[in-house]
Order: structure tokens, then sequence, then C-alpha cells
């Protein structure tokens, strides 16, 4: 019995053995199969390892790319490597972007590695992102006068893919203000507003008649040349400008005349004239007394180089003033000493001669004129006292133009001149001898009244009859004065 059991036993035993063969057996199947996928995957790595050190990988630092229109793409944002190479240099690229047309592009990457192409490829996108531009004729804050409408001033819409737009844009008052809308082709949308103002902000303009810088002398009378003004939704305003001015006629100095005006909105302007009033040499007050006794010497055609300077002596030594009527003939110094030392420099005529003079009014102006700036230059003051060639009594001027005189004689005195002719003729002009000269002088000068004598410091009789005449004066209770401003004026009756 025992025995059985242990067969038993045995046999159970050996059955056990032969289970555990056949389990090992699979395990070590499924153990190589293991091993080689192992060995697989293993070799995989390897490789992958191998290709990734060994073959060239192209990258880019951006993959998708968008460019403006007409935009350069710069292209230099790819490489070419391995770990011991960079083969960027040798990539070929191939494209077909035209950045002047919006659209998406294909840029290819090829790169030869031994037998390999290796290709890669991204996108360029060309866009139009630019708004289209706006542009409005006139202010994009608009005044309108409050009694007008806004009349539209215009505008034009460009943008740079699909040029003009002005066609496109879309306008909408909205109040006092108007909207410009216009879109591109890519649905870019600018807008612009213009903003209408109902008033009036511009200030009336006035405009000055004549110069704006007025010399006057001493005791001349100011004329308003006149004015305009305007305003850009009032109209003409003249009527409603105020002048004023501050001039003081008789005493040297600047002045202004001011012209103010108002619009119906409050715009004020004023604006001035400059007046300038200026002595003259012949206000300087005279030495002697005034009325009955008074002798003007007055000497007419100088300067003249060996009498006018003689003349000049024996009136300083005599202590006596006298009047110059000049001419443009003779040397500047002599009217120099004339002003210096103290006597009237006065006009007489740059030519002297009476077929030009006596020509036309203007011709006579012409030549006053030009003695007129001599004078100036030479003494730095404008004269204002004058006197006719052949006085304003002459004849002679008839020869050139009728009745000259009679105008002359009215618009110098509206110009401001005082004329002067003479009631003591001393003759010398007429080739009266030296005796002669002084005879015409003391014979025709009266204590009753004031005498204006003609002379000419051209004259050598005059020149030796001078002394002679003075001295008698002054023992005979005249007073020897130069012409001056107030002056009361001696003159002829007009014979053309
Ligand atoms: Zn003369």
């Amino acid at each position: 019995m025992s025995s059985k059991i242990v067969n038993k036993s045995i046999k159970t035993h050996e059955k056990k053995d032969n289970k555990n063969e056949i389990t090992n057996d699979i395990n070590r199947k499924k153990l190589n199969v293991t091993n080689t996928l192992l060995i697989i995957i293993f070799s995989l790595t390897v490789a992958l390892i191998i290709s990734m050190i060994t073959i060239p990988y192209i990258q880019f630092k951006n993959k998708d790319i968008e460019i403006n229109y007409n935009t350069e793409f710069n292209n230099n944002d790819y490489t070419a490597k391995n770990l011991f190479k960079n083969y960027t240099k040798e990539v070929i690229v191939k494209d077909n972007i035209n950045n002047k047309k919006i659209g998406t592009y294909e840029i290819e990457y090829k790169l030869k590695f031994g037998l390999i192409n290796i290709i890669k490829k991204r996108k360029v996108k060309v866009i139009d992102n630019i708004k289209p531009d706006i542009k409005l004729k006139g202010n994009n804050v608009e005044y309108v006068c409050p009694n007008k409408e806004y009349i539209e001033l215009g505008y034009s819409a460009t943008d740079e893919y699909d040029g003009d737009l002005t066609n496109k844009v879309e306008i909408k008052n909205y109040k006092d203000n108007i909207t410009y809308k216009v879109s591109d082709s890519s649905g870019n949308v600018s807008t612009i507003t213009r903003n209408i103002k109902y008033e009036d902000i511009e200030k009336p303009t006035i405009t000055l008649k004549g110069s704006d810088n007025i010399t006057l002398y001493v005791g001349n009378k100011y004329n308003e040349d006149g004015y305009t003004a305007t305003d850009n939704c009032d109209g003409d305003l003249t009527n409603k400008v105020k002048v004023t001015n501050n001039i003081d006629i008789n005493t040297p100095g600047t002045y202004k005349v001011t012209y103010k005006v108002i619009d119906n909105s409050n715009n004020e302007i004023t604006k001035e004239r400059n007046i300038t009033v200026k002595k003259w040499s012949i206000i300087r007050p005279s030495s002697g007394g005034n009325g009955k006794g008074i002798v003007y010497l007055t000497f007419d055609d100088g300067p003249n180089e060996g009498t006018t300077n003689i003349i000049l002596d024996i009136l300083k030594e005599e202590g006596v003033q006298a009047t110059f009527f000049v001419t443009n003939y003779g040397p500047d110094y002599l009217i120099k000493r004339e002003y210096d030392e103290g006597h009237t420099v006065a006009l007489h005529t740059a030519s002297h001669q009476y077929g030009i003079v006596y020509a036309s009014v203007d011709n006579y102006f012409n030549d006053l004129n030009q003695v007129s700036n001599r004078v100036e230059r030479i003494t730095g003051e404008k004269s204002m006292i004058s006197r006719f060639p052949g006085g304003s009594s002459n004849t002679v001027s008839s020869r050139y133009s009728k009745g000259i005189m009679t105008t002359l004689t009215s618009e110098v005195k509206k110009r401001g001149y005082h004329y002067f002719d003479w009631n003591v003729d001393s003759g010398d002009a007429a080739g009266a001898s030296i005796d002669g000269v002084y005879a015409n002088v003391i014979n025709n000068i009266s204590p009753n009244r004031e005498n204006v004598v003609l002379m000419h410091d051209v004259k050598y009789t005059t020149t030796n009859a001078l002394r002679s005449i003075i001295r008698y004066g002054k023992q005979n209770g005249y007073t020897f004065k130069k012409i001056t401003y107030d002056t009361v004026m001696v003159t002829h009756g007009v014979n053309n």
C-alpha cells in the first residue's frame, strides 16, 4: 500500500515537472521576442540619433509669414545644419512672391545631402493692411460765416494698393459734423470728420490809401489819404472805421493816426499810419524884431564859388541872417555853410531853364524835387520855402505852358510850400552896377512894411554892394531877418 502511495506521489511529481518545463519554454520564447524588440528599438533609436546628428535639418524662425504689400520679404530667418556643420548657404530657395499683388505664395527650401534631397516649404501671405488716406480740402475745423451755408470744400481718398478711392467716399452729416468714410478692397476703413463752426473768427481788413509813413513839417496840415475796410462775413465796413490821431503839428516828433473797426461778431482790428513831424531849418527863431522895417535879404541862383562865400563872410561879420534860394549848381559846401551859419536855405530851381521848368506842372515839381533833395541831403532837413524862377508874376512861362503859373501858385501852397516873390528889386540880374544895386535897395526899402529884397549871390556887383546896404539899413533902424515859416508871404500877381 505504501509503495503505491509513493508511486502516486512520484507520478504527481513528474506531472508537475512537465508542466514547469512547458511554462519555461513559453517564457523563454517571450524573452526572445522582448529582446528582439528591445534590440530593434535600440537600433532605431541609435539610427535616429545618428540621423539627427548627421542629416541636416532646415528650420525657420517664423513658420507663417505675412508681409505688407510693396514691402520686401527678408528671407534670411532659416538655417540648415546638423550637429557638425551649417549647410544654410547651400540651401536653394525657390519662390514666386509678387509683393505688388495680394495673395498667398509658397517658398521652397532645398538642400542636397548626399543622395537625399531635403525639402521644406512655407507660405508667405502678401496683404494690404494700410488704411486708405482721406485728405480734406480746407480745414478739419472749418469756420463759416453765421449768415452763410457751408459749401463742401472737397476731399480726396487714395489707397496705396487700390489707388484713387475718391468716388467711394461716403459722406454723412450729423449736426455740425461731416464724416467722410472710405474702405479699400482689403477692408481697411478710414474715417475723418470735419467740424463746421458757424462763427466769424476773422478780423476785418483795413487798407490804407497812400503811404503808411508820412512826413510832415511843422505847421503843415495832415490830409487823410483815405482807407477802406472789409470783412469776410459783413462785407464793406469802411463807414464804421473810427479814425483818431494824436498829431501835434507844431511839435516835431512821431505820431500815429489810428484806424479801428469792429465787425458784427466783435472782431476788432486796428491799423496805424505813422506820422513824423519834422522841424524845418527855417523854423529856428531868427534874431530881431517883428513887423515893420524888416529887411529880408534874399539871394537867388547860387551857390557860386567866389561870390556866395564872400557874401557869407560879410553876413557873418555883420551879424545878419539872410535867405538863399538855391539851385543844383555850385558846390555843396556852400549850401552847408549857409545852413550851418543859421541862414535859411530855400528852394529856387534845380535847372533854372524856363523851357524845362515850365513845360508842364509835372516838370515843375520834378525840378523842384531835385533841388529839394539836394538841400535835404546836404542839410538833413527839408525846406518848404520856395521861389519860382522869374517870380510868380513871370510871363516867360506862357511860352511853354499857358496858364501854368495859375496852377502852380495854388498847387505849391496845397503841397505845403510857402513861396516868396519880392517887393524890392536890387536890379543885379538886369546888370545894375555896384552903385546901382546899392541905390535900388536903399531907395526902395520902406520902414512901413516888411521888405523882401531880390538879389543874386552869383553877381559880383551884389557881393560888393552888400556891406554898404547892411550898414545903411542898420543906421536907419531896419532889422535884417531871414525868411521863416512865420514870415508873411510876399507874392506878386500872376500873369500867366
Ligand atoms: Zn533865378
